[in-house]
């Protein structure tokens, strides 16, 4: 039972979501025409890339070097919303993590609780808003609840817990974001940011693995 994250497996975690979101972009990009303006697949797809092209250039050493990173990538080149609140989640989740090579799973887990916060405060959504904030919180609220079985159990919770939150904004009327000036039309729908938030858990998940 692994107890700890490195900074390598993080890395590891950054570069699965860029696969992912590339894969799904055309699928997130479907989901926001219906709530959004259509672009927050291409959004996300283009501030990755510049992730990706980033960590080719240099291997971050820390966690704090690498929030640093996929933070300054994701705010200076994806026009969205998601940008810079994604870039808010990275930023947060480096200072926290700080320049440690590994932390262990709760402090892996506070890192991602105040990349989370970030994201709150910077775009004031709450629970039920119908917001990524709907996949994070929940996952978050479970990897902390696992983190003393283990970065495997906690990780398999979060996710679990993100793609349930993901599903719940289904029935959600909108209150944050473009999607809130369609009112009760918004319902019915699943949030883009949802989506592409469970993928980087996903992601996460898929690199903190050691079975
Ligand atoms: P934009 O809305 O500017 O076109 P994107 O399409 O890239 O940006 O991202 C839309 C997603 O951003 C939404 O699906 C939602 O999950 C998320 N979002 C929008 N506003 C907020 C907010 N205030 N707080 C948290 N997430 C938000
Ligand atoms: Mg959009």
């Amino acid at each position: 039972m692994s107890d700890h994250v490195t900074v390598a497996e993080a890395i590891d975690a950054v570069r699965r979501w860029q696969r992912t979101i590339a894969e799904q972009r055309d699928d997130l990009t479907e989901l926001d025409s219906v709530i959004g303006d259509a672009d927050h697949g291409t959004n996300m797809a283009r501030g990755l890339d510049a992730v990706i092209h980033k960590l080719d250039e240099s291997t971050p050493a820390t966690f704090a070097d690498l929030g640093k990173l996929v933070g300054m990538a994701l705010i200076s080149t994806v026009g969205g919303t998601s940008g810079p609140l994604y870039g808010t989640l990275f930023l947060r989740f480096g200072t926290t993590g700080g320049a440690a090579t590994e932390i262990d799973t709760a402090g892996f887990g506070a890192a991602l609780r105040a990349g989370v916060d970030g994201i709150v405060a910077r775009g004031k959504a709450e629970p039920g808003d119908k917001t990524m904030v709907d996949a994070l919180i929940p996952a978050v609220d479970a990897w902390d609840q696992a983190a003393a079985d283990g970065v495997d159990a906690a990780a398999a919770a979060a996710l679990a817990a993100a793609q349930a939150g993901r599903d719940a904004t289904i029935p959600l009327v909108a209150r944050k974001g473009r999607a809130s000036y369609l009112g009760e039309r918004s319902a019915g729908h699943l949030d883009p940011g949802a989506a592409s938030a469970t993928m980087l858990i996903s992601a996460i998940r898929d690199a903190v693995v050691t079975a």
